[in-house]
C-alpha cells in the first residue's frame, strides 16, 4: 500500500477553519492516490489548559490521572477533523491511542512506545477511510492510558510511519521548517533544506521547539525520512534525512535551552561504588540526567554535578539530600538560573578547533562558561541564563550560518 502519514501540531488545528482547511489538504494528498494516516495533536493550548485544571486541584497530581487528563485533548482533535472530512464526502475515522494499536510501557507522562499492531488501521485503510489517530498516547499492557511526554504527537507520527512502511512522514507545523536557529531571536537564521538524523537528535534535545526528540530517534533507527513543512503553505520545509546522502557541513545550527538546572552534591567521599549508588537512586526516581561531571578529587574527597531539565530539580535535589546523609557529603547546592547553548553539525568531530571557536566567541562577549559537554555532532556549554540571547546571537553571526546552504551530497 501506498501510505503517507501526516502529523498536525496544535496550531494547525487551533480553531475550526484550521481544521477544516487541514481536511482539505489531506483530500489532496490523498487524491493523489495515497492512503492516509494523519496524526494530530490537541487543539492550541488545550493540554496546557488541562495541566492548569490540575494544578489548581493539586501541586502533586498523580500520574495516571493526568495521562487519563491530557489524552482528552487529542481526542477532541481527531473526532472533529474526522467530522470534517467525512462532511467534505469522503470516508474518515478517528481512533485512539489504544483503537490504533500503539502499545507503551507502563511509565506514565513520559511512556515509550513498545510495539504498534498495525491490523485495525490497515483494515481501515482497506475500506478507503482516512485514519485520523490521536497522537501523544498510547496504552500499556494492562490497559491503562498512557502519554508520550510534552510534544510526543511528532513521536506517534514517526512510530505509525515506521511500523506502516510508510512513503513518507509528514510533519506540518505553523513554521517554514528547521532554522540554524530561533528566528524570532536572529531575524537572519536561515531555513535549512535538509539536515541529518543525528544533527536534528542534538538540536531536538538540546531545545529547538520543532521536533520531539524521539520521533527523530525512531526515524532514524529505521531510515523513514521527515519532512517538516508549514501547514499554511505548499512550501517544501525541511527533510531530516540520513547523513551520507547530505553535504557535509561544519555547523548546522544553534540552540539555547534554559529549562535546565545544576544540582551538585559536594565532599563525598572518593570511594568506589559511591557514584552507583548515587546514580541508582536518582534512576529509581525516574530523573533523567542531562549532564553530569565529577571534578578531581582533593583530600580524598570528591564533588559530583548533575543538570537536570527544571521539573527534575526539586526531586533530584531531594534524592541527593537522602545521599548526602547516607554518605556524609558535606552539602547540596542548587543552581536554576543557568541555560546550556549548543552548536550542531555534523563537521564538528571532524574539523579541528571547533571548540577552541566557540569558547573564543564566548569570551568576547565576556560570557562565563559554567560546565561543558559534547558529542560527535554537539558542542554545549552551560552559560548565565540571562547571556543566552546573546551567545546565540553571536555564535549565529561568527559561524557565518546566515549564509548557510547545504545541498544533497554529490555522488
Ligand atoms: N498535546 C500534547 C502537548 O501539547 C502533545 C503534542 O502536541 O504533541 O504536548
Ligand atoms: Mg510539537
Amino acid at each position: 500500500m501506498n501510505i503517507i502519514v501526516q502529523k498536525y501540531g496544535g496550531t494547525s488545528v487551533g480553531n475550526i477553519p484550521k481544521i477544516k482547511s487541514v481536511a482539505d489538504r489531506i483530500l489532496k494528498a490523498k487524491s493523489s492516490g495515497a492512503a492516509m494516516v494523519v496524526v494530530v495533536s490537541a487543539m492550541g493550548h488545550t493540554t496546557d489548559r488541562l495541566v492548569n485544571l490540575a494544578r489548581a486541584i493539586t501541586r502533586k497530581p498523580s500520574r495516571r490521572e493526568m495521562d487519563m487528563l491530557l489524552s482528552t485533548g487529542e481526542q477532541i482533535s481527531i473526532a472533529l477533523l474526522s467530522l470534517a472530512i467525512q462532511e467534505r464526502g469522503a470516508k474518515a475515522i478517528s481512533l485512539t491511542g489504544l483503537q490504533s494499536g500503539i502499545v507503551t510501557d507502563a511509565n506514565y507522562s513520559m511512556a515509550k512506545i513498545k510495539s504498534v499492531k498495525t491490523d485495525s488501521i490497515v483494515s481501515q485503510l482497506e475500506k478507503d477511510h482516512v485514519v485520523i489517530v490521536a497522537g501523544f498516547q498510547g496504552v500499556s499492557n494492562g490497559f491503562e492510558i498512557t502519554t508520550l511526554g510534552r510534544g510526543g504527537s511528532d513521536t506517534t507520527a514517526s512510530a505509525l510511519a515506521v511500523a506502516l512502511q510508510a512513503r513518507c512522514c509528514e510533519i506540518y507545523t505553523d513554521v517554514e521548517g528547521v532554522y540554524t536557529t530561533d528566528p524570532n531571536l536572529v531575524p537572519e537564521a536561515k531555513k535549512l533544506h535538509y539536515i541529518s538524523y543525528e544533527e536534528m537528535v542534538e538540536l531536538a534535545g538540546a531545545g529547538a521547539q520543532v521536533l520531539h526528540p524521539r520521533s527523530v530517534e525512531i526515524a532514524m533507527k529505521f531510515g523513514v525520512p521527515i519532512a517538516v513543512r508549514p501547514s499554511y503553505s505548499d512550501a517544501p520545509g525541511t527533510v531530516v534525512m540520513e547523513a551520507a546522502k547530505l553535504e557535509n557541513v561544519v555547523i548546522t545550527g544553534v540552540t539555547g535551552n534554559k529549562n535546565i538546572a545544576k544540582v551538585a552534591i559536594r565532599g563525598i567521599p572518593d570511594r568506589p561504588g559511591v557514584a552507583a549508588q548515587i546514580f541508582s537512586a536518582l534512576g529509581s526516581q525516574g530523573i533523567n540526567i542531562r549532564l553530569i561531571i565529577q571534578s578531581i578529587a582533593a583530600d580524598g574527597l570528591n564533588d559530583i554535578s548533575l543538570v537536570v531539565s527544571r521539573e527534575f530539580v526539586k526531586q533530584a535535589a531531594e534524592v541527593l539530600e537522602g545521599q548526602r546523609r547516607s554518605l556524609k557529603a558535606k552539602e547540596i547546592v542548587c543552581h536554576d538560573k543557568l541555560a546550556e547553548v549548543s552548536i550542531v553539525g555534523s563537521g564538528i568531530a571532524s574539523t579541528p578547533g571547533v571548540a577552541a571557536r566557540m569558547f573564543k566567541i564566548l569570551a568576547k562577549q565576556k560570557i562565563n562558561i559554567d560546565l561543558i559537554s559534547s558529542s560527535e555532532v554537539r558542542i554545549t556549554c552551560v552559560i548565565d541564563e540571562k547571556r543566552t540571547p546573546e551567545a546565540i546571537r553571536a555564535l549565529h553571526q561568527e559561524f557565518r550560518l546566515e549564509k548557510l546552504q547545504r545541498g544533497l551530497a554529490r555522488k
